[in-house]
């Protein structure tokens, strides 16, 4: 199922047709407040009273023209002024093909840069999603190009990915802020581990390696997951090493799990909801889907109404 669905994530044919039919956009509504910024706002109110803390991200990969960079920076520009005039705790995360990689790095990198910049004028951190395995060596040196003169940039790693220990170490020196997630693209076992348990595992312990440099305030350290039990086993870990409660944070997807993002909230840690808007849902929706298999019963139940 999983696999059927990440290959249905990057069928053109589906992506044009799929988005049309009224029941996948009633479907979608389960994780994302609406298409516009305006509505991803709106949303991000309730959270300010239980203290959650927002990620922003404009849905959107791949660009074919490079002046669909420039709108896609003036647009997270505006969000960042947006957020500083609500007074949200609020930050913005962006995938860097929607900031032309695959088409002028260079243009890309100076989007950042200008991003950073404006982030940081209101104390934010400007994130750096992480995208298919094709991209991860380019996302990383650009990561550590934008850090070499920006402290508030943050990058997101995959456990699943084999070579993530290794990028880890390349940027713990670099005093960096990271969000730890599974992964979510269908990637080869030669590059990626395939099975929950080996995922789990390295999640567990890149997790753990960060956690002194996290609790030292040395490394802004984001756990980007809805896996209950492995937060727990983090948390359990840190406080028998005598780390405090704030030593991370754990960052949730809008519409997943939102009792336990205010219980924990309300007990004492750190908590960031990614609220997603945009109208290029498609592949993002599709990857949602992948990732729990009771979600396309969900889907399936809005196509009778
Ligand atoms: C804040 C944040 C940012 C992310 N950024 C990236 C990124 O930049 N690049 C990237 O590759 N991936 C990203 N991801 C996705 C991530 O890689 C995983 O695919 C996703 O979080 C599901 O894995 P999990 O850690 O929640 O664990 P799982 O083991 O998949 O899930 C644990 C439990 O959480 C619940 N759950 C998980 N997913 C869903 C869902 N879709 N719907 C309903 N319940 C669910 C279920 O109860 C499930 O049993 C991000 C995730 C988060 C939370």
């Amino acid at each position: 199922m999983r696999h059927i669905l990440l290959w249905m994530a990057r069928n053109g044919w589906l992506k044009e047709h799929l988005p049309r039919l009224p029941f996948a956009r009633r479907a979608v509504r389960r994780f994302m407040p609406g298409e516009t910024a305006e509505e991803a706002l709106a949303a991000a109110e309730p959270f300010r009273t239980h203290g959650i803390g927002l990620l922003f991200t404009r849905l959107g990969e791949n660009l074919s023209d490079l002046s669909q960079a420039q709108a896609i920076a003036d647009h997270y520009h505006g969000l960042i002024d947006e957020i500083a005039s609500r007074g949200l705790d609020g930050e913005i995360s962006v995938k860097l093909t929607q900031l032309g990689l695959d088409l002028d790095p260079d243009a890309t990198l100076a989007h950042g840069a200008a991003l950073s910049e404006h982030a940081a004028r209101s104390g934010k951190t400007f994130w750096i999603d992480m995208e298919g395995s094709a991209y991860t060596e380019a996302t990383v040196a650009m990561y550590e190009r934008l850090k070499a003169e920006h402290a508030n940039v943050g990058l997101c790693l995959q456990a699943y990915l084999r070579r993530t220990p290794a990028d880890l170490h390349r940027l713990l020196p670099l005093h960096p802020a990271i969000r730890l997630v599974k992964g979510a693209y269908d990637e080869h076992a030669a590059v990626a581990f395939r099975k929950r348990s080996e995922v789990d595992g390295a999640y567990q312990s890149l997790a753990v390696l960060m956690l002194p440099q996290a609790a030292a305030g040395e490394l802004r350290l984001g756990l980007g997951t809805h896996d209950l039990a492995l937060v727990d086993r983090i948390a359990e870990y840190a406080t028998t090493a005598g780390f405090p409660k704030t030593c991370f944070e754990v960052q949730m997807l809008y519409g997943i799990r939102a009792r336990d993002q205010v219980r924990l909230a309300t007990s004492g840690y750190r908590v960031r909801d990614l609220i997603s808007y945009g109208e290029a849902w498609y592949a993002w929706y599709l990857r949602r889907l992948a990732e729990r298999p009771a979600n396309v019963a969900f889907a399936l139940r809005q196509l009778f109404g």
